[in-house]
């Protein structure tokens, strides 16, 4: 197969490992003699997956025991409206970082109140707000952890005298978090923790059942947590094979030290790139420098330098750059460096940018 570096934003790379094992249980899942593809998702091997699947996200990331940890369909763009169906009794507090938080926005709209707290769309988002305050009269905060298509991120865990919401898509698992300060966690799992299909929802379970609308069976978290391990987010056929493969990326964490050593190879990983485009005189990044996100690397051509930008996408092809392209809405370049993204692929771009600066002296 040829060398190549996988920088796609989302489906993106997975470990290797990961791969390997999804490959193998196609063929044959847990000695069964058929595939994962065609089990029944009540085979007491697939309950155990489930169970272990659980089991690995509440110590990576030292969920406590009154928090619920589900798993869904419907990507994360499904929560932006389940979230408030579930939690928004009249106002909701909502900071607009980006396109994906505008979305959310939006869909809370339908079930009550909602006030921006503050905004970064008058400069591309292409920083986090600061020095705003957050209300105290509102059911929940909700924040973007990670800008994905801006290449900016919140990198603490805030402080907020409200139950804090935070959709973290794109930024799971590549940092500590201190579960306890939020309310709820959500995201789809196809940037940091496995494939397109399935979804992730923590949380704090005393927080349910407290609006007094109507909500759906399929939309009401309870549905999917039960007090029997082997039946949550059984409610329904779950995603089997997107939940076998994040199994298997997040046994691949565990291996590799857990969290913690995620966030230092990533701080590693994201100091590489930005250093060089912070050197290259052909390149300038678009985040302001405090918000850089350390898993989505935006940058453009600097100025007077523009011209170029076919060319040293035609230049990394060739090289064997995959997805760099910036998002259309910010244009330039973009590299994804998620967990799984080896250091090796982000010394061949960087590598890659340096030739091109030769050529171009
Ligand atoms: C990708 C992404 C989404 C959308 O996720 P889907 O699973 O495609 O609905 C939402 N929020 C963030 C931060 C993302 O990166």
């Amino acid at each position: 197969m040829k060398k190549v570096h996988n920088f796609n934003a989302g489906p993106c790379v997975l470990p290797k490992e990961a791969i390997e094992s999804a490959i193998e249980a196609i063929r044959d899942f847990d000695n069964t003699g058929i595939g994962i593809l065609e089990i029944s998702h009540r085979t007491p091997g697939w309950e155990r997956i489930m169970a272990e699947t659980e089991q690995l996200w509440r110590e990576l990331l030292n969920i406590p025991e009154d928090y619920a940890v589900i798993f869904l369909g419907g990507g994360a763009s499904t929560q932006f409206f389940e979230v408030p169906a579930n939690l928004l009794k009249t106002k909701a507090a909502y900071l607009q970082t980006g396109v994906w938080a505008k979305k959310a926005v939006k869909e809370a709209k339908f079930y009550g109140e909602v006030e921006v707290v503050a905004s970064s769309e008058d400069k591309t988002y292409s920083y986090i707000p600061k020095g705003y305050t957050i209300p105290t009269d509102v059911d929940y905060f909700h924040i973007t952890t990670n800008n994905t298509i801006y290449g900016t991120e919140i990198h603490e865990d805030i402080d907020s005298p409200v139950t804090l919401v935070a959709d973290m898509s794109s930024d799971i698992m590549s940092r500590p978090v201190d579960v306890k300060k939020y309310g709820m966690i959500y995201g789809g799992a196809q940037k940091n923790v496995g494939p397109a299909g399935v979804t992730f929802v923590i949380v704090r379970r005393d927080l349910l059942g407290k609006v007094d609308r109507p909500i759906q069976t399929m939309v009401d978290y309870r549905t999917h947590y039960t007090d029997e391990a082997k039946n949550r987010s059984m409610f329904n056929t779950p995603p089997v094979f997107p939940i076998f493969v994040m199994h298997e990326t997040l046994k691949w964490v565990k291996e590799q030290g857990g969290v913690e050593a995620m966030y230092k190879r990533n701080k590693e990983k994201a100091e590489l790139l930005y250093n060089e485009i912070d050197r290259n005189p052909l390149f300038v990044g678009t985040a302001a420098k405090e918000d850089r996100s350390l898993m989505n690397v935006c940058f453009v051509m600097a100025p007077g330098k523009e011209a170029l930008q076919d060319e040293f996408m035609a230049f990394a092809k060739e090289r064997g750059m995959i997805g760099i392209k910036g998002h259309r809405s910010v244009g330039g370049f973009r590299a994804s460096i998620y967990n799984a993204c080896p250091l090796e692929s982000v010394q061949a771009l960087v590598a890659c940018m340096q030739e091109f600066e030769q050529l171009h002296k």
